[in-house]
């Protein structure tokens, strides 16, 4: 299972494409893809390889903005439905996720009686939980952070906000994930060796941190919101 994004300058699509199948060796049992214009959040998923995932993705939709997720199934059996990434109700918020979420089912007890569920994944939760978050008042990164403080289990996640195509909100807990730096362009990956097609400079994401991602800036920030200064290290890895 694995993760990957991209926000620059480029179209994502074949950027995504190829940082799956480098993950491929991890293996998984679906994969999907979101990618974000002014048009809004198109999603691509599907059930099996990453080759049956191209054909389903749509070549005329351009999009600068986008994450990659491939799914080693945990919580609903391998299916489109449950392949990642999951949409909030309203369709604004967009999320792909690897590890388990242990108490899924009180979260979904505790705030979603009135909505529902599209998938039986345990993921689906935490974007539905970020929505009515944000419903209920607090900004993007607040309810991003809110929610992750509720979570017990493991995650890596990157997600989308519809009414923000400059950001990919990312965070890890006990799952890898790294951010890759470009010139006026950013990536995400589960692992250097997805995205060293197109930066070899990684920054390392501490557990708990919050990563605010965009074109030309990468933010990190603590547990306390403040934020952390890091230095990019190079893989040195073959492509
Ligand atoms: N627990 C999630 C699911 O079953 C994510 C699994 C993964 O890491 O790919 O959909």
């Amino acid at each position: 299972c694995g993760i990957v994004g991209y926000i620059g300058q480029q179209d994502s699509k074949e950027i995504l494409l190829k940082g799956l199948e480098k993950l491929e060796y991890r293996g998984y049992d679906s994969a999907g893809i979101a990618v974000m214009n002014k048009d809004g959040v198109h999603t691509f998923k599907e059930k099996g390889r990453i080759a049956e995932l191209r054909q389903a993705v749509d070549s005329n939709v351009e999009a600068q903005t986008g994450i990659g997720h491939t799914r080693w199934a945990t919580h609903g059996v391998p299916s489109r439905i449950n392949a990642h990434p999951h949409q909030s109700a309203s369709t604004r918020f967009t999320i792909v996720h690897n590890g388990v979420i242990e108490n899924y089912a009180i979260l979904k007890r505790e705030y979603l009686q009135d909505v529902q569920l599209t998938s039986d994944t345990d993921t689906e939760v935490i974007v539905q939980v970020i929505e009515k978050f944000v419903a209920n008042g607090l900004g993007v990164e607040e309810a991003f952070s809110q929610a992750l403080s509720i979570l017990k289990g493991s995650y890596a996640i990157a997600l989308l906000d519809e009414q923000n195509p400059d950001m990919i909100f990312v965070a890890k807990n006990k799952s890898p994930l790294l951010v890759g730096v470009g010139d006026g362009f950013n990536v995400v990956a589960s692992d250097a060796l997805a995205m060293l097609q197109v930066t070899d400079q990684y920054l390392e994401i501490m557990d708990k941190e919050i990563v605010l991602v965009e074109r030309s800036k990468v933010t990190i920030k603590d547990l306390q919101g403040n934020v952390v200064e890091r230095t990019p290290y190079t893989a040195e890895l073959d492509a």
